[in-house]
This record gives C-alpha cells, structure tokens and sequence, in this order.
C-alpha cells in the first residue's frame, strides 16, 4: 500500500485517532473531549467540548512569531490601490471592525450579511465575525437585489456591511442603491448597516440605519476585542451554494471542525511550509475567486492565515490592464500556491501566450484549479505554459475544502488530465447506482458520486435553520441508503482516480445508453477551434434524449457564413464519432459567443436545455450575461 492509501485508509479506519492529530494544527482554548459525536446521523459533530476561535487561529496566533510579515496583500487594478497588511496590522483592522459591529449591537450567534466587492475591509468584516462569534453571511457582489434580498431574509442578519461601490473593468458598479432597494423589498430589515465610503459613488445616507466605517473605525482606533471562544460546533458562517441547479442551499458550516479541516488541507494538500504557531518566514498564496464563493472563504481568507502566510485579495479582471497582470503579482509577491478557476485559465488563453513568459514565475510551485471540470486542452496549455503541476479538485459549497484531488503533500503522485484526483482523507467516496442504490466496486463504471457518513470536520452542518431540507436534500435521494448524494455523475478507473461526467441531472439517455454531456464537451473541445461548449440533452420523441451541443468558436469568422458552421459542425460531429461512438454525436451544433453561466462561472445547463426545450428558463438571477440565454433562443429558432 502506497503513504497516501495507508494516510486515507487511517482517515475512515479511525478516524478519531487520525482527527485528533490532525487537530493539534491549530490552537484550542479548551481541547476536545470528543473527536466525533454521530449518534444522530447524518449529523456529524466534530470535536465536541472544545473550544476555538477562527480569527484567533488565523490572525492572532501569528503575532507572536510573524506580527511584521505580510498576512493579507490587497490589489485593486481597478482603482490601482496595493495595500500589504502585516499580521499586526490586520489584527488591529479587525479589532476595529469588531469593535463597530458590536457597538451596532452585534452579539454572539447573530448574523451579520457581507455584501461588498474584494475590498480589504470585507476581509476584516469576515474576521471580525468569527472573532466575536457571529456569523457571517457573504453574498457575492455581483448579485442584484432580488437575490440580495432573498439572501437578507434567509439569514435575517442584524448588521449589513456594505460599500458604496465595486468597480468592473473600469466601471463603477454602485452597491448602495441596489442595497437600499433589496432592503426594501425584504420582510426582514437590519437593524444597522455598516458602508465602507471608497468614494467611487455619492451615497444616500438612510438616518439612524446607515454608519459610515470611517467614522466608526476613527471611534476605535484604539479598541481591543478580545476574541470570543465558541464550541468547536458552534457556527461560524452560513453560505449560499451557485444555484446553478436551482434555489440555493443555505450551507451553514462550524467552526473548530473548519478550521481543522482547512489546516489540514494546507498541509496536505496545499503544500504550505508552515504548521502551529511557529515556523520560518511565510510565504504568498493567490487564490483568484471571490469572497462571495466558498473557495474564498477557504482559500482567500482563513487557510492561507491559518497556516501563517499572506494572502493577496484581488480586484479586477485577469486581463487589465493586461494579460499578464497576476502573473505580475506572482513575481512581485512571490508567490508560491496559486488557486483559480478553469474558466480564468479559458479566458488568458484567448490572449498572447507571450504574457506568461513576460515574468519570473520561478517561485510558483503549482496551479490549483476547482470550481466546474477542467477540460483537457486547458488544462495541457496552462500546464506546458507555466511549467508547474496544474491541480484540478472537485468539491462543493457543502464541502467547504477538496473532495477529490492529488494529496501531494501526504506523498507526491501524479495528476491524470481530465481527473480532479482521488478521494480525500476523510471521505468515504463511493459511486452508486442511482436506480438501485448498489455500490459499484469494479473500473470504469459510471454512476452517481455519493459519499458515506460520517463526513469529515469541514463539511457542512446542515441547511441554515433547516435541518428537515438538509436530510431530504443531500441524504434521501438513494434508494435504501443513508448516503450523501453530490448530485455529480462520475467514474473510476482502475488506478482509483475519478472522472466527473457532469451533474446527474445532466446525464442524458439517448436511445438507452447513458451518457455524461460532460464527456461529450471534452471530446468536442479537443476540437482546435472550439474554445468552448456546453452540451445538453433535449427531450426527442423517437431517441427519449438527444444531445445539443453549443459551441463558442476560437476563430468566430469560420463560422461567419452557413457554409463555414455546417462545416465546422460536420468536424466536429466527426471527431465525436470518432471518439465516443456515434451514439453520442450531437444532433446538432451551434455556434455562439458566449455561453450562459452563473456568477461564478458555472455553465447553466438547465437553463440552456429549458430554452431548447421551449420551457421556461427557470430563476436567472445568478446569470452573468443574459444576452447569452437569448443567442441561443435565437439559435435554437434558426
Ligand atoms: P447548486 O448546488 O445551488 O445548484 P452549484 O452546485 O453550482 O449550485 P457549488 O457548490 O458552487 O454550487 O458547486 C459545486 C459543483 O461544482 C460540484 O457539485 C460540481 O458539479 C462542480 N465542480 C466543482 N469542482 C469541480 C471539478 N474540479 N470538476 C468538475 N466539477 C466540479
Ligand atoms: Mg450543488
């Protein structure tokens, strides 16, 4: 048996003895009595009787080896500010920030919404939060007020901190009335909100309600806030998921079983130099999401700090001023541990490869990528580019850290393209037959990607105030068996690495064979001039399904003229053929733009078989672009 199978074999064998150890990576005020309480499954309660403080493990206990070194680098290429916090620097930010909130009235257990851009203070709001046991609720910026608004009477929050603006590729996105206009249309009201003025956009101050951050941080400049230390189970934030499936889950996560688990990750999987309190000089991790998906609350904000080394937090587009900006701040902060998206990656490789050879990019040791799959060809350019290993992992909202990927800090193994990696320490990953409900043990055979409780410390709690949902939702679905559904299609090969083939609901049955849309766009997008696809199955009255497949051409003027998209249909019907067998050859290929998604990127498969199917597309509000539902109305009219 290989480190990494006896490590993860350990991890399900025993796993209070192995979450034990791993617990001493952070600081505890009261060590756990229990490692694990399961008595009322699915509910999983990690080390009960201890108590913890995730701003404490993330800021506080660098101060005594670190206090001078940079913990958080804040870079807006959009109002071009660059600002490096040291641990003590940033210890001082959230005590003020504490400070306010509480003389808001926030206490232990409230909630408190974030809905701000990638500003530097919403890394204080977070921690101040945790440092004073209230929950925090970020709400991606991007979203408008109905979704705001839906989100405020979800969480009920006491206090939102907001600003008065974000600003996209140069444009000035006002947050306030889109606040106030939410506000209004929520049942529940806040009781204050708190507006950091960045002086991107006049604001209509509502008297009595609204606090400006400025003149509250200069009210305690000098205040301390000791932090609050809640049961390892007590919440500390709640989190909505994409929704790119429908309504979204109110994730709501703990707090010593979090900062555990992100600890852990750091060390296994992110390579990162430094465990406990004391250790050499930090180094840079670059996590390019947002504060408002799961990945920055891990991987921006409180793994990188856990493990005592600087996070940079980023404004602006990957492309402005120029392509090659964060490989800049790669070489300008040296940056070590660099997380970001595959559809970023898909973006810069649009652009003059030259960018990437412009900087010294030495200190990088590899490229974690996450969030939807990670297409072959992207993959190849974005690892031959850059010369470091390119770290798909598969993992979810609930999850809150990698359920598959590459442990290479447990032993160093090689990443497979196509394959976000192996099952995590701590789950028990299995594939299902989704009909019958049987484990499917041998190779390469498909079915859902379920996991057996207990879930590892991390993972969600349960649906915010709604345990009854949490149970139907994610452990009902399979018949006979109390088992987590990921609600993802998936296969193993022999060398026990996955393969996701899409979400199970877009798994498509074209005349009785069962088919991933997923392995349909891998295929199609090895085509050499598709730089996106998004397939999907549409009802059809002799097949049951068959697959539609909508195509963003790299060179748009092959397609310009009939002639050139049947060609370039016919290619790529040929190459399906070729590669999976003519069962999976789209009926049809069309050619757009632009692809439907969500706000984090997430295409919007539903959505796209809703419009083909002449149904109604379903809530759009996390939409990015919704030009891009209608071409492919109009497409699909043609
Ligand atoms: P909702 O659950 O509300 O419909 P969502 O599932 O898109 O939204 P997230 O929790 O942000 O919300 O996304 C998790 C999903 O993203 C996974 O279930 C999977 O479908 C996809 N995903 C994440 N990482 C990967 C990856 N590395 N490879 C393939 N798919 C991935
Ligand atoms: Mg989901």
């Amino acid at each position: 048996m290989t480190g990494f199978s006896e490590f993860s074999r350990r991890s399900l064998d025993d796993r209070e003895g192995f979450w034990s150890e791993q617990a001493r990576l952070i600081d505890w005020k009261t060590p756990p009595v229990q490692v694990l309480d399961y008595s009322n499954p699915p509910f999983a309660r990690w080390f009960v009787g201890g108590t913890t403080n995730l701003c404490h493990n993330a800021v506080d206990r660098h101060l005594k080896d670190r206090a001078d070194q940079a913990a958080l680098i804040f870079v807006s290429t959009e109002t071009n500010e660059e600002t490096t916090y040291t641990f003590r620097q940033l210890h001082a930010e959230v005590q003020r920030m504490a400070a306010a909130l509480k003389d808001l009235g926030v206490q232990k257990g409230d909630r408190v919404l974030i809905y701000m851009p990638m500003i530097a203070e919403a890394a204080f709001a977070m921690l101040a939060c945790t440092r004073i046991g209230a929950l925090h609720s970020v709400v991606f910026g991007g979203f408008a007020s109905v979704s705001l608004a839906s989100r405020i009477d979800d969480a009920t929050p006491k206090v939102i901190v907001s600003a008065d603006a974000g600003s996209r590729s140069g444009k000035v996105v006002e947050y306030k009335p889109l606040l106030d206009a939410a506000i209004d249309l929520a049942n529940h009201k806040p009781t204050a909100v708190l507006l950091v003025d960045r002086k991107l956009a006049a604001m209509k101050i509502v008297a009595g309600r609204d606090q400006l951050w400025g003149d509250l941080r200069q009210k305690h400049l000098n205040s301390t806030v000791e932090c609050e230390w809640v049961d390892a189970t007590h919440p500390s934030y709640t989190l909505y998921t994409s929704g790119t499936t429908g309504k979204p889950k109110g994730v709501q996560r703990d707090t010593g079983g979090y900062a555990v688990a992100l600890a852990a990750s750091m060390k296994h999987i992110f390579c990162a130099p430094l465990q406990g309190a004391s250790g050499p000089a930090g180094e840079t991790y670059f996590c390019t999401s947002d504060i408002g998906w799961v990945v920055g609350h891990s991987y921006i904000i409180y793994g990188p700090l856990i493990a005592g080394m600087a996070t940079i937090m980023y404004e602006g587009l990957p492309t402005r001023p120029d392509a090659g900006v964060w490989w800049s701040l790669v070489e300008k902060y040296k940056v070590t541990v660099m997380f970001s998206a595959p559809t970023a990656v898909r973006v810069l490789k649009k652009q003059d490869p030259a960018f990437l050879k412009k900087y010294d990019l030495s200190s990088l040791r590899a490229l974690f990528l996450a969030g939807e799959p990670l297409d072959e060809p992207t993959a190849r350019w974005i690892s031959e580019s850059l010369g470091v290993p390119i770290i798909d992992n598969y993992w979810q909202t609930e999850s809150g850290w990698p359920i598959l990927t590459i442990a290479n800090g447990v032993e160093k193994a090689p990443s497979k393209f196509g394959s976000p990696g192996v099952p995590m320490y701590g789950y028990d990953v299995k594939l299902i037959d989704e009909n019958t409900g049987d484990e499917l043990e041998g190779p390469d055979q498909k079915g859902v990607v379920a996991i057996e409780g207990p879930m590892p410390p991390g993972f969600m709690q349960t649906v915010w105030r709604d345990d009854a949902r949490f149970v139907s939702t994610y452990w009902k679905s399979i018949p006979g068996k109390l088992v987590y559904n990921t609600f993802d299609w998936g296969v193993r090969d022999k060398d026990g690495y996955f393969f996701i083939l899409g979400r199970t609901d877009d798994v498509i049955n074209v005349a009785g064979h069962r088919l991933g849309t997923r392995e349909i766009e891998e295929s199609i997008s090895s085509h050499p001039n598709v730089a996106e696809v998004a397939v999907v199955g549409v009802a059809d009255a002799l097949k049951g399904q068959v697959a539609m497949a909508f195509v963003v051409p790299k060179n748009a003027a092959v397609v310009a003229d009939a002639a050139g998209a049947l060609k370039l249909e016919g290619e790529i019907m040929k190459q399906v053929d070729g590669q999976l067998g003519a069962v999976a050859r789209p009926a049809r290929v069309r050619f757009v733009t632009v692809l439907p998604k969500t706000r984090s990127g997430k295409l919007l498969r539903r959505a796209i078989q809703a419009v083909c199917e002449g149904r109604d597309a379903g809530d759009l509000t996390t939409i990015e672009d919704p030009t891009a539902l209608q071409q492919i109305r109009d497409v699909v009219a043609r």
